[in-house]
């Protein structure tokens, strides 16, 4: 059993009302202590009390209490909450009091964490809550309330379900070795079982990718020479006056941010400080965060100056992001063209100009086909959308790999199935049917406190 907690479940500020959240064995009585109204020992679950919370015989605020008893609560303890008037210092003088009369400030997450704890929800549902939360657009969002709803969770209970089938009739044949085709009965049973599975789980790979985009958007960099139109390629793209522009190279020393939306998805954009070599240090470092970020991006723009000639410093950036997602936005088309692009392999190459808008819906609709984004939008989703699950789904498919090989080489089923257990195995930790305590510490802290 565990002790009994207290957080404030809405964000601190001046607002109408404040949440504060008590979960524990202790919940109803500590609160009962605190609270002038009904006795709330006495009073019905799921139910709402009007009174005062009162403290050293002063009233401190007119609350709404709701009472909710164990097990139908969302973490399956007694969850009292206390509605109050919103504004720090009364939000916070009663989660004081509550702390002063027994309860212990939760952690991030914890009351979610007891969720799963307490088997009311399992780890890709827990996830899932987090991402509701921080869902930056509509398709994320109804991504996160179907993973939360145990989409997610039956598509891998279905996969464990067959593997359990598969592992079963191994064992029912290792147990009869007497019938001399077993090996090659059960093998070819084996091969189309395991395929069908290996599909099955290719598909939450590929399907991944996009799940990823919509849920944390396109890492888009603005690269190039100082001086080619960064600044105000991201101004144009932001339509506000957050990167400064100069024309003295170099002037962008750090990195400058935004987000915009495109076809509903979030595009992050990194404006980074002129790429080349300098003696000065400040300008230097940034350099070096830049060529950090290239490699962590989905997507690069490339700028480049219509009115110069294509210079080894252009190739030397075009060849470093060759291999990525890349457009190159040729700025300036203003003025004299001088440039000239035969020498550079791509299809994807954009004409702006900055000072006036031109080009910039074009550089959207270049990027909405390159990601796909208008099918994005519209397809059917898996609901395997964290890291954590991804990388448990590759470690499947490499232990499938192993046990093609194995067919092939005629290993003996008895190994085999070793591998089915494993693959049981990581499918169960995707829903946290066995788990260890770094794990869970480490994905509950990123959630905030009071959930
Ligand atoms: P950065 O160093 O790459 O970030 O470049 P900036 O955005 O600071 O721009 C450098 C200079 O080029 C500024 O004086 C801008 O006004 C100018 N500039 C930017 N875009 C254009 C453009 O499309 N046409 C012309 N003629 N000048 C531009």
């Amino acid at each position: 059993m565990f002790d009994t907690i207290c957080s404030i479940a809405t964000t601190l500020g001046v607002g109408a009302i404040s949440i504060i959240r008590v979960s524990g064995k202790e919940a109803i009585s500590i609160v009962n202590n605190i609270f002038k109204g009904k006795d709330l020992e006495k009073v019905e679950s799921h139910t709402i009390h009007y009174g005062h919370i009162v403290y050293e015989e002063k009233v401190i605020d007119e609350v709404l209490v709701s009472v909710m008893k164990a097990p139908k609560t969302y973490t399956t303890e007694d969850v009292v909450e206390i509605n109050c008037h919103g504004g720090i210092q009364t939000t916070n003088k009663i989660l004081e009091i509550l702390l002063l009369n027994g309860c212990r400030q939760a952690e991030a997450g914890e009351f979610t964490k007891r969720a799963f704890l307490n088997g009311r929800i399992d780890l890709m549902e827990a996830e899932a809550v987090m991402d509701l939360i921080n869902s930056q657009n509509d398709l994320a969002r109804q991504i996160a309330i179907n993973e939360l709803q145990g989409y997610g969770s039956n598509l891998i209970k279905k996969l464990r379900e067959d593997l359990i089938n598969i592992i079963s009739n191994i064992e029912v044949n290792i147990d009869y070795p007497e019938y001399e085709d077993i090996y090659e009965v059960t093998i070819n049973d084996l091969k189309d079982k395991i395929n069908d599975i290996k599909e099955k789980l290719e598909k939450i790979v590929k399907e991944y990718e996009d799940e990823k985009i919509i849920k944390d958007g396109i890492t888009t960099v603005i690269i190039g020479r100082p001086n080619v139109g960064k600044s105000s390629l991201l101004n144009r793209l932001l339509n506000s006056n957050k990167a400064i522009v100069t024309d003295i190279p170099g002037t962008t020393r750090d990195i400058v941010e935004g987000n915009i939306m495109i076809n509903g998805i979030n595009l992050n954009i990194i404006d980074t400080a002129g790429i080349r070599e300098s003696t000065d240090l400040v300008e230097q470092i940034g350099v070096k965060k830049s060529l950090d970020i290239i490699k962590n991006a989905d997507l690069i723009l490339l700028l480049l100056n219509n009115n110069q000639p294509l210079s080894k410093e252009d190739l030397d950036l075009f060849n470093k992001v060759k291999d990525k997602t890349s457009i190159i936005v040729v700025n300036k088309n203003d003025l004299e063209k001088r440039i000239d692009l035969s020498s550079l392999e791509t299809n994807n190459i954009v004409y702006i100009n900055t000072l006036t808008n031109e080009g910039i819906i074009p550089l959207k609709e270049k990027i909405a086909e390159l990601f796909n984004l208008e099918k994005i939008m519209t397809k059917d989703f898996n609901y395997i959308t964290s890291a954590r699950q991804i990388a448990k789904i590759k470690e499947c498919l490499n232990l499938i790999s192993d046990i093609e090989m194995g067919i092939d080489n005629n290993v003996d089923l008895d190994l085999l199935e070793l591998d089915l257990r494993h693959i049981w195995e990581n499918l169960g930790n995707i829903i946290g049917e066995s788990y260890d305590e770094e794990l869970l510490d480490e994905l509950f802290s990123k959630f905030c406190v009071g959930k």
